[in-house]
């Protein structure tokens, strides 16, 4: 079998009762059907106990929210889980036992990657002096799968390792980079659409070059090739969330949004252009890519998964404007903490479903 993991897969160790925003707090902790089955199999007055914390929501089993704190009515006082502390750490959950590591078999290939939803994970991308770098092994373990078209796997591959180049380019800014992107997958999909992956591997190739990235730059529309994002842009998009706003921190990043005008704005740009915190965006931008991007090997849609993509990386740019610019103190702590919190609210939410289902175009990314 085949496997890619990101470096920082393997370095991951969970913070347990240290944890600066736990990931039992602030959305429901789901219970899958084995797990469900396990607990009700307890003897009693295990059964009853555990049974009475668990609640049905929709077709799905979770275990309760308290109202007030939003904790799983398990956390414990000292940050701890009670199922791992007094049952045993098989008991939990399989969502609880993995978080925030997931993986996807594509084919013969095992996808592993951690969810930025957990500070820790944005500080092992944050806290290093180099960039992240991708894994790539295989083992003797038998395939339960059919192996996947190789050339669809090859293109997707290789335009992963070009995604990273450009996700990692400091002379870039963030549009600059969204917008090299965007054509980059509609490249790749348009040879997915014609069922021949390989139709525009050439152009894709001459991307490489830093001449050639250089040309197509000058078709970037202006308003992408700035530092930052402007304030219209930044209005603009969020706008485009008015009617989608059901997470309390996106809520709060709207609200800001709306008390600051154009030349707070612009000043808080500049103050977070001396942050200088290039490097560190250049690497969750670059692991952002390589979970959207891999990941369209099951569906072949990547232009879904690069909006996905371009919607975090939004957010977190305008997180850093709003929330980091101007203050040093604690600042990579507030990092962790706030695109942690921003992960948790999109990707684990009906939001970005709401907003890649109503707009797939280059205006998203503006
Ligand atoms: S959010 Fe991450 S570090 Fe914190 S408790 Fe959960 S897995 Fe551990």
């Amino acid at each position: 079998m085949k496997h890619l993991r990101a470096d920082i897969v393997k370095e991951f160790s969970c913070l347990g009762g240290s944890c600066p925003n736990t990931c039992c707090k602030g959305w429901r902790v789901y219970i899958d059907d084995a797990t469900y089955r396990k607990y009700q199999a307890f003897d009693e007055p295990l059964r009853s106990e555990m049974l009475s914390k668990i609640e049905k929501v929709g077709d799905r089993y979770a275990f309760n929210m308290n109202e007030k704190t939003k904790h799983c009515d398990f956390l414990n006082k000292d940050g701890l889980c009670d199922v791992y502390i007094k049952i045993s750490p098989d008991a939990m959950g399989e969502v609880c036992q993995m978080f925030p590591r997931d993986r996807t078999d594509v084919g013969d290939m095992r996808l592993y990657y951690l969810h930025l939803s957990c500070p820790e994970v944005v500080r092992l991308l944050i806290d290093r002096k180099d960039n992240v770098s991708y894994l790539y092994e295989e083992d003797d373990v038998p395939v339960k799968h059919e192996a996947f078209e190789p050339e669809l796997l090859n293109v997707l591959f290789d335009g992963f390792v070009l995604s990273d180049a450009i996700a990692v380019n400091e002379s870039l800014s963030i549009g600059e980079k969204l917008y090299t992107l965007f054509l980059l997958s509609k490249l790749i999909q348009e040879g997915i659409d014609n069922k021949n992956p390989s139709l525009n591997a050439e152009q894709i190739g001459l991307m490489e070059n830093e001449d050639n990235l250089k040309e197509l730059l000058k078709l970037c529309p202006d308003s992408l090739k700035t530092e930052c994002i402007s304030y219209e842009n930044a209005k603009m998009f969020l706008g485009g969330l008015s009617n989608v706003r059901e997470n309390l921190y996106i809520e709060d990043i709207l609200k800001r949004m709306e008390a600051c005008d154009k030349t707070e704005w612009d000043s808080r740009a500049a103050q977070l252009k001396r942050l200088g915190l290039e490097r560190e965006l250049g690497n969750i931008f670059s692991y952002v890519m390589f979970e959207y991007f891999m990941t369209a090997i099951k569906d072949g849609d990547i232009m879904d998964k690069f909006f996905r993509a371009s919607l975090v990386m939004r957010f977190i740019q305008i997180y850093m404007v709003l929330f980091l610019a101007g203050e040093r103190e604690n600042l990579k702590e507030r990092l962790c903490d706030g695109v942690s919190r921003i992960s948790r609210d999109i990707e684990h939410s009906s939001i970005l479903e709401k907003v890649v289902g109503k707009v797939h175009s280059l205006e998203l990314i503006m």
